[in-house]
């Protein structure tokens, strides 16, 4: 499985990510790493910006 957000390959636990509208209009669904995950760097920073919020709540949660 690759990670939608970050293109490197998923070894832990996945959650699904539905990429809504693509380029193509055609929807497409992927995985993705788990908010919580510290494997998760995506290259794009709005990409980053809005996993180390994901992070953040995922650990206010806990
Ligand atoms: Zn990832």
């Amino acid at each position: 499985m690759i990670c939608v957000d970050c293109d490197r390959v998923i070894l832990g636990p996945a959650v699904r990510a539905g990429v809504g509208e693509s380029m193509s209009g055609a929807r497409m669904d992927g995985y993705a790493h788990p908010p919580g995950s510290e494997e998760c760097r995506p290259k794009v920073p709005h990409k980053r910006k809005l996993r180390a919020a994901m992070r953040e709540q995922a650990a206010a949660r806990r």
